[in-house]
């Protein structure tokens, strides 16, 4: 029998538990940790994500600003918006919503974020802190990944984790998570040879790579632990769905575990927005 990690129930109980921190944090220290989303265009996807992390804030009781800027503005005018956001106590995390217009760099946004601030864990400092395994703030998708591993496996030394796909956005800080988790990684990617038998190897097998049932069911070896992080619009009967990176039926008669989409790695990302949003507000008075 495969268990299903449920991602959603999971993100809900830390919801929980950080709603009940955000509360002593406000009694007891006079503290409220405070969040900035920016939105630069109208794209419809990231209008959605915006909209459902300043809603997770509300229920949360962190405070959130919502700054949402025309399609055309400049690298600068955005620079600027950062700088205020920086220099602003009651923001203590800064999130730019991703994809920017084209005619803003994205680098130059993320550097420009201060990385005490940087609750998406995207500037040079937090990655380069990941990897030397000292404190930072840690993309939140592949940290909301290894929570569920832990919740699911318990100590995850040892244990031989394939991820396929190494963007630096799921990717590479995933590895540099498992790694400091003790596991033996190996990084797979578009130009791997023989992926399904190095996935066939894998205890632990990790998809983000934005093809929808791309790892199909033999390539999961019997008891495997499997994290499916993508995310993929898909029309089938002429109804419009989401499904993973994975062939979950197919994974499911192999996997000891899964994680299903939606409802698995998905909601643990805003629930680890919320998570570094609470550390950086503690980091910055101290606590
Ligand atoms: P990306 O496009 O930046 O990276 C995809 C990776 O897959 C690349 O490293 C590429 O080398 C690899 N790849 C592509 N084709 C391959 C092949 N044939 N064989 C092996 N590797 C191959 O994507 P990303 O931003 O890392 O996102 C990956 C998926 O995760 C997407 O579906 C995305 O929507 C989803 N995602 C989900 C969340 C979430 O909250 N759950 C967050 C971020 C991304």
């Amino acid at each position: 029998m495969t268990t299903i990690i449920d991602g959603k129930a999971f993100a809900d109980r830390l919801c929980d538990r950080l709603a009940g921190e955000v509360a002593v944090l406000k009694a007891e220290h006079d503290l409220e940790p405070g969040i900035a989303v920016v939105l630069v265009g109208d794209d419809p996807a990231s209008n959605v994500y915006v909209t459902n992390k300043v809603r997770r804030c509300h229920q949360l009781g962190i405070a959130s600003k919502e700054l949402r800027l025309p399609t055309t503005t400049t690298q600068d005018e955005l620079l600027a918006r950062i700088d205020v956001l920086n220099a602003d106590p009651s923001v203590h995390g800064i999130l730019v919503q991703l994809p920017l217009p084209a005619q803003i760099d994205e680098h130059a946004v993320i550097d420009a974020i201060d990385p005490a601030k940087d609750v998406d864990g995207f500037h040079v400092q937090n990655v380069g802190a990941l990897s030397l395994g000292r404190d930072g703030l840690v993309p939140c998708t592949p940290l909301g990944a290894s929570m569920l591993l832990e919740d699911h496996l318990g100590d995850l030394s040892g244990l031989h984790a394939v991820i396929i796909g190494r963007s630096n956005i799921v990717g590479k800080p995933m590895a540099a998570l498992l790694l400091r988790k003790h596991c033996t990684v190996t990084v797979a990617h578009s130009r791997t040879r023989d992926l399904p038998d190095l996935c066939r190897q894998a205890d632990i097998l990790v998809a983000a790579v934005g093809r929808p049932h791309f790892v199909q069911g033999d390539w999961v070896k019997a008891g495997a632990t499997v994290i499916d992080v993508g995310i993929n619009r898909i029309e089938t009967d002429g109804k419009r769905r989401l499904v993973g990176d994975v062939d979950f039926d197919a994974a499911s008669r192999h996997a000891g575990a899964i994680t299903p989409v939606p409802g698995g790695v998905g909601p643990m990302t805003i629930a680890c927005l919320m998570f570094n949003t609470v550390a950086a507000a503690r980091r910055a008075r101290g606590l």
